[in-house]
């Protein structure tokens, strides 16, 4: 899934484009993508977006007039893309917005499953919907972050990757965040030092801007990730090969080296069956 240096690199690239012209025609919408009826689509038609915004994993493009709102959340397959007039597109997208000299911003997603959302509404409603989500991870800062790791005591991986604690990372920049901050995985919230929150809040920034800065040069992920998916590849840092874990539903990479004192991870669901 796009997390926030996915998500903020591409509302970059769109904001500009997407407020270009006013808007021809809106959708055609795969049944199972629109998640609203009211407003109905058609009801972007002539308007002008004001261009792109981003709150954690979600695009939102707000009209010029500030009536209407269109959010965008594209989970794991969903793909965005602004094609110029002339160009090419999908057949059948799960969504289309079509603007007047003929440019077009599609959705597409691979795989049979549609997971991907649009939904068009008001402000008040685009606020409601978004409400349950904690603050944005990047420029979240030591004492804010030591705030929120103080209120509970959970795993630093499960914690960092609960949007309605932090929004924006997600299953693979927690890896690479973990590492730069050289903390464990299952290291808990509330037994973090004052030096390790620190740490932690600085390597949430620092990786998110790497990643940001890497997305918007067009990496792909192997040259983005350095921790994240590379099983059995030497550390940067130390050389020692990168380990995973499974944890919840998740696979977690880490350095046993760097980041748990040499240890080893227990997969703990095999270990609650057998105990
Ligand atoms: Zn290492």
């Amino acid at each position: 899934m796009p997390e926030l240096p996915e998500m903020e690199a591409w509302r970059r690239a769109l904001d500009g484009p997407v407020s270009a012209f006013p808007i021809e025609k809106a959708g055609p919408a795969h049944i199972a993508t629109l998640k609203t009826i009211d407003p109905p689509l058609s009801a972007l038609e002539g308007r002008r977006l004001a261009g792109a915004e981003r709150r954690a994993k979600r695009l939102l493009f707000p009209t010029e007039d500030g009536e209407l709102v269109l959010l965008v959340h594209l989970m794991t397959a969903g793909r965005l893309r602004y094609l110029p007039a002339g160009e090419d597109g999908p057949k059948t997208p799960a969504f289309r917005l079509r603007f007047q000299g003929g440019a077009e911003l599609v959705l597409t997603e691979a795989g049979k499953k549609k997971r991907a959302g649009v939904w068009l509404l008001t402000p008040e409603a685009a606020e409601a919907e978004l409400a349950h989500l904690g603050p944005e991870a990047l420029g979240l800062g030591a004492e804010r972050l030591g705030g929120i790791l103080s209120t509970e005591s959970r795993r630093l991986h499960s914690l960092l990757r609960d949007q309605r604690v932090i929004a924006g990372i997600g299953r693979a920049w927690v890896n690479e965040i973990l590492h730069a901050a050289k903390l464990s995985p299952y290291a808990l919230s509330k037994d973090l030092t004052p030096d390790e929150v620190d740490r932690l809040a600085a390597a949430i920034d620092s990786e998110l801007a790497r990643g940001l800065e890497l997305r918007e040069r067009g990496a792909n992920d192997k040259r983005t990730y350095r921790v994240h998916d590379k099983l059995g590849e030497p550390c940067h840092a130390c050389g020692t090969p990168i380990a995973r874990v499974d944890f919840e539903e998740h696979t977690i990479y880490y350095c046993p080296e760097c980041q748990t004192g040499g240890r080893v991870l227990k997969d703990r669901r095999l270990s609650r069956l057998l105990r």
